[in-house]
């Protein structure tokens, strides 16, 4: 089919000749509503890395059908042509959605390429599609690279549900296996590859930062050890947006919980791939393509909705971000074991400065080990019931502090050995920190929760 090509262009003659984006121009032109941006010819691929706002900034700004300030929604699922031959065009994939040709939506949809181009200029890779869920994200990238017979290499610490996709259910249904490895240990990765069943190892899986240890991926070293053995190396990159640019560092393929940060508000569920241009018009064909057959279609409307929130990823990134090291940082003083990238006692925060983006900070979120599940769970109900500190939930990426204790909770899936073996421990609250509220006023509600059960001196409370 046409091929997701990260510079927009509009509908121009039916003959798909070379004078499309020509026409487009004029007709802009004459609407008076042509930026700057548009005006050049945009490369295939970035040339350069860039600032991931910056990326985002320069992704040609899409209006309204009426001239309107923000982009229409293509609410439709079929679309007409002029004549029956673009028709059988658009089957044979001799037209597509790079010369703004659709065919059904749960293929290629206006609104939500459009939201995917933001992805792809985020991400800074070639292209990108958007999907209902990251679940969804994640299971259709590897069944798209992974053939039944096929292996996987992944890291031992991985979000519940892809560590469930991938030790139980594509074993089950499609006979896809993984080997299970630390990543942090470099040479325990070569040692996996080394023993992996050759030509039919495909994928390298990690996250560039790993809930609820908050472990940093070492992304360019397990790039190139992926690269040696020729297989497709794929991060999901769900806890650090904007800090940590995957594919800038080498992966090949960035997917998104689009559900946390990026949504930023906790209503939505959705998730997005990001990655070469023809590996995404792959998960598109007609006949072998994951998105199109399986069909984890995102909404346009929920395109639109997510569209109006990317402009201030960068500005919420930073507050989250710059509020989870305060309250680290000052944690960590009153003598508490706290678990984020931010600090220097963290093992790979070395490794993490020369990784990260400027400007964006080490994440949203941080981690508090109180040892037992009794403290964990005390704390949880202080903050909540009686400071308001945050809420006692799952998930990460929303305005408020959410909190919850990562054993019993979102690393259940886990047996205890697993957990074990990812270092989880019982007491561990895992606290993605928010954005209201003043600082100080937040920070005089924790510290009044952490003195009111005694879990750090009274002198502290003079502090
Ligand atoms: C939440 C999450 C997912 C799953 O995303 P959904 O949008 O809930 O399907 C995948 N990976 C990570 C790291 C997550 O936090």
């Amino acid at each position: 089919m046409g091929s997701v090509v990260m510079a927009g262009r509009k509908r121009g003659r039916e003959d798909g000749g070379e004078n499309v984006l020509q026409s487009e121009q004029q007709q802009q032109q004459q609407k008076g509503l042509l930026s700057q941006q548009s005006t050049k010819k945009k490369p295939l691929l970035l040339q350069q890395w860039v600032d991931p706002v910056q990326g985002m900034a320069n992704v040609r700004h899409e209006f309204g059908e009426h001239g309107g300030v923000n982009m229409s929604i293509e609410a439709s699922t079929t679309f007409t042509v002029l004549e029956p031959e673009t028709m059988t065009k658009l089957f044979q994939g001799a037209l597509g959605p790079d010369r703004d040709f659709y065919i059904y939506s749960r293929h290629f949809n206006p609104t939500v390429l459009n939201l995917s181009r933001q992805m792809a200029a985020m991400e800074g890779t070639e292209a990108a599609y958007c999907t209902s869920s990251g679940m969804s994200a994640i299971s259709a990238i590897l069944m798209q690279l992974c053939s039944s017979g096929d292996h996987i290499i992944a890291s031992s610490r991985l979000y519940g549900g892809t560590h469930a996709l991938l030790a139980h259910f594509l074993p089950r249904t499609c006979n896809i296996t993984t080997t299970f490895v630390d990543i942090e240990d470099l040479g325990a990765v070569r040692e996996a590859l080394k023993k992996a069943p050759g030509s039919t190892t495909k994928v390298l899986y990690f996250e560039s930062m790993s809930n609820p240890q908050l472990t940093v991926a070492d992304i360019p070293a397990l790039s190139g050890i992926g690269h040696d053995k020729g297989l497709t190396v794929v991060v999901d990159n769900t806890f650090a947006p904007l800090s940590l640019s995957p594919a800038r560092l080498g992966a090949d393929v960035v997917v998104h919980s689009m559900s946390k940060f990026i949504c930023g508000a906790s209503d939505i569920i959705a998730g997005a791939v990001c990655g070469p241009a023809d590996l995404v018009n792959s998960m598109m064909d007609l006949k072998q393509g994951s998105l199109m057959i399986l069909g984890p279609t995102m909404n346009p409307q929920i395109a639109f909705q997510i569209s109006l929130r990317l402009p201030h990823l960068g500005i919420r990134m930073k507050e989250h971000c710059e509020r989870a090291l305060t309250y680290a940082q000052r944690l960590k003083k009153l003598g508490l074991k706290v678990i984020y990238p931010g600090l220097p006692d963290h093992p790979q925060h070395e490794l993490t400065k020369t990784l990260v983006n400027d400007g964006y900070g080490y994440g949203g979120v941080l981690s508090v080990d109180l040892e037992t599940t009794e403290r964990a769970h005390d704390l949880m109900r202080h903050l909540q019931n009686t400071s308001q500190f945050g809420w006692m939930a799952v998930s990460l990426g929303y305005h408020d502090t959410l909190m919850s204790c990562s054993g019993s909770t979102t690393s259940s899936e886990l047996s205890k050995e697993e957990q074990a073996t990812a270092g989880i421990s019982a007491g561990l609250v895992r606290m993605s920190i928010g954005f209201t509220g003043s600082m100080e006023k937040r920070w005089s509600q924790l510290l009044d929760a952490l003195t009111s059960l005694k879990l750090v001196p009274d002198v502290a409370a003079r502090w």
